[in-house]
């Protein structure tokens, strides 16, 4: 037994703390009063973030919740209604903003690993009738979290985008992972969106920034973007102190995602080999892994709590699911690691004791 143990979380990406190179480059960042629009470390965030996914202008928000709500605000009026997976972020996390903000009702259209059947969105959309509110958005999920972080096929975007279109409705993306949609596929970002009409991603994800997401999308959305942040209370001072970590993630973290999903492959073949537990492998795609829990004498809470206990720290996804992520401050020696001791406490039993690791 090790005496330090040490504590390798798989929770989130959300986890990744900044590099050194962020930490210099936030000590070193040039300043200025955003809200006036002189951030300068902002400015250049937002000019190359823009160019990155091939769109005309972007925006720096403090989250990537902040920022779907922004692009609902933008795209939408009052009354009408949006389009959305039944699985997806907006719809399921963020505490029905959309109604609460935009004064807008949802229509949940069911996916697979997050992927809406095109023919079903067109059926959503609403004809003209008195009675009908307006079709004003549809909101796409890439990667779709709660399937696991499934890349939505390039194909179904761009035929869910296609029905959109015809319709004259806008398409937005919460692409909270988009990177690690684009590395997954070997494509580049602005291929990835480049059927969409708007874009939210997270910089404080994957790519390891502190804080921060950004939203994307031509000039005009960005424009009343910017203005519905004021309203939010989002229109931040010299937030180029964390704009310059934010510059380091699109420039230097991105290529790198490769190795958390080579991880999340590692990890995902060892899972499968333990008794009891089961990952569709097929669903593992990118850096996180859903696994099911078969071995009736452990449920989901209790496994994860034990599996935190022994340093695999972890959440429940459900009521036999539990879900893990991997990113830049977990390393392959440390999936072994963390192999080694799940397979241990699945083992042991919730009553058990794991050898050699205190729980
Ligand atoms: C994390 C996440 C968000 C929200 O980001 P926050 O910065 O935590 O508000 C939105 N959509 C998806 C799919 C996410 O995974």
């Amino acid at each position: 037994m090790t005496l330090l143990m040490k504590i390798i979380d798989l929770r989130s990406d959300t986890v990744t703390v900044p590099t050194p190179e962020m930490r210099r480059a936030m000590f070193e960042a040039e300043v200025g009063d955003d809200v006036y629009g002189e951030d300068p470390s902002v400015n250049q965030l937002e000019t190359e973030a823009a160019a990155l996914l091939g769109k005309e202008a972007a925006l720096f928000v403090p989250t990537g919740t902040q920022g779907n709500q922004i692009a609902i605000m933008s795209h939408t009026s009052r009354g009408q209604e949006v389009i959305m997976e039944a699985e997806s972020h907006v719809f399921y996390y963020e505490q029905g903003g959309i109604a609460v903000l935009s004064g807008c009702q949802t229509r949940p259209v069911p996916g697979v690993n997050g992927a809406m059947d095109p023919d079903r969105v067109e059926a959503a959309i609403r004809g003209e009738n008195i009675h009908y509110p307006v079709t004003g958005l549809v909101c796409v999920e890439n990667t779709h979290n709660r399937s696991g972080g499934c890349v939505v096929p390039m194909e179904n975007l761009m035929a869910v985008a296609e029905v959109a279109h015809r319709h004259g409705v806008p398409v937005h993306m919460d692409g909270a992972r988009v990177f690690n949609a684009a590395v997954a596929q070997g494509r580049p970002v602005a291929e990835v969106v480049a059927p969409v009409d708007s874009v939210m991603f997270c910089l404080s994800k994957g790519l390891a920034a502190p804080v921060g997401s950004m939203l994307v999308g031509s000039q005009a959305f960005i424009d009343r973007s910017r203005r519905a942040r004021k309203l939010l209370g989002g229109g931040m001072r010299q937030a180029g102190i964390l704009a310059a970590a934010g510059l380091v993630s699109i420039r230097s973290m991105v290529d790198r995602l490769a190795e958390d999903h080579e991880n999340a492959q590692t990890l995902a073949r060892g899972l499968n080999e333990i008794a009891g537990l089961r990952v569709d492998l097929a669903t593992v795609q990118t850096n996180m892994i859903m696994f099911d829990i078969d071995d009736a004498r452990w449920d989901a809470e209790s496994l994860a709590g034990a599996m935190t206990r022994a340093g695999v720290v972890c959440n429940a996804n459900g009521p036999r699911r539990v879900r893990l992520v991997t990113h830049k401050d977990v390393s392959a020696a440390d999936v072994a690691e963390a192999l080694d001791r799940t397979a241990q406490v699945v083992k042991a039993g919730p009553d058990g004791k794991a050898a050699g690791y205190m729980y």
